[in-house]
């Protein structure tokens, strides 16, 4: 296909000729602003190999083409599948997967692609209803990717990239941050979108980062979560059900340098460390005992 897709004249040509209309159970709301799809492509480190969720009618695709070796989309909307095939007979490095994300051995994919093509990333604009699962299912997968460049709702990307102290801080940018270094790459308007959507969007991007070894690391998530179980109460109260003594409760915090009033929103990822550490060693001398 040698025409823009991401334009609203094509978007709907393209629609029109195949009979199709947009899903909104699948979240397809379509870029229609070239500047856009060439500035997250161009920002996606994509010179190996991409990994593409949500392609789409291709807008997206067909930038990621031009700028990486090879293009693995996965689309879960059976109706599109002989669009994008059609559409991209012609481009070599696309490759299309008739798949729902969730469903597939990420793992495997990641290592084929590492293998023949080096580096591998991810870029999408994703769904909006299922962005963090499928962003957990890419952070929790043993072989890792070099760097994700996805375009998500303006108020997740605040949460991914949000600062200790701050209002969005919470387990999900605890989570993340302890993978990833996470920053905001720019803003898109609800406008650039057909159908528009009735919020802005934010294209964020995680760069692989070697976190501070931790035996377990989903134990460490689970704990995160639990010191932010409930926001409006102090870190003392949320991790009391851990222990059946108040007073060691106390001790640990007060080991490191908290007090009954610290609240989970205070401590940095590095301090979360040495809570879950402190915790983690009480755990395992009550176990010996
Ligand atoms: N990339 C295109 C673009 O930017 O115009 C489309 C993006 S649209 C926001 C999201 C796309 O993800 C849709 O094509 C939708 O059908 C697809 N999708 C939704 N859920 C999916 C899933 N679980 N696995 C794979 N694709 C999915």
């Amino acid at each position: 296909m040698q025409k823009t897709i991401a334009t609203i004249s094509t978007t709907k040509e393209i629609l029109d000729t195949y009979g199709l209309h947009t899903k909104k159970g699948f979240g397809q709301n379509f870029l229609i602003e070239p500047s856009v799809v060439e500035r997250c492509a161009k920002s996606a480190g994509a010179d190996g190999a991409v990994i593409e969720i949500g392609p789409g009618i291709g807008s997206l695709t067909q930038q990621l083409a031009r700028v990486s070796q090879k293009v693995r989309s996965f689309e879960v909307d059976d109706r599109l599948i002989p669009v994008l095939k059609q559409l991209f007979q012609d481009e070599q490095n696309i490759e299309i997967i008739h798949q729902d994300f969730m469903d597939t051995d990420i793992e495997k994919h990641i290592r084929e692609l590492r293998q023949q093509y080096g580096k591998v990333v991810v870029c999408a604009n994703l769904p909006y209803y299922i962005t963090t699962p499928i962003l957990f299912k890419i952070f929790e997968s043993k072989e890792p990717v070099d760097m994700i460049t996805v375009m998500v709702q303006k108020e997740m990307a605040d949460r991914f990239v949000a600062e200790v102290n701050s209002q969005d801080y919470s387990a999900l940018s605890v989570e993340c941050q302890y993978l990833y270094d996470v920053k905001r790459l720019f803003q898109v308007k609800r406008t650039c979108f057909f159908p528009a959507p009735n919020v802005d969007s934010t294209i964020i991007q995680f760069q692989r980062k070697e976190p501070i070894h931790l035996q377990d690391k989903n134990d460490f998530f689970e704990f995160v979560k639990i010191c932010f179980k409930q926001r409006r109460k102090t870190l003392y109260n949320n991790i009391r059900v851990l222990y059946d003594n108040n007073n060691k409760v106390l001790q640990i915090l007060n080991n490191c340098g908290f007090n009954e009033k610290t609240r989970a929103q205070e401590l940095s990822i590095d301090q979360f460390i040495k809570l879950y550490k402190e915790y983690r060693y009480e755990r395992e001398s009550i176990c010996e005992d």
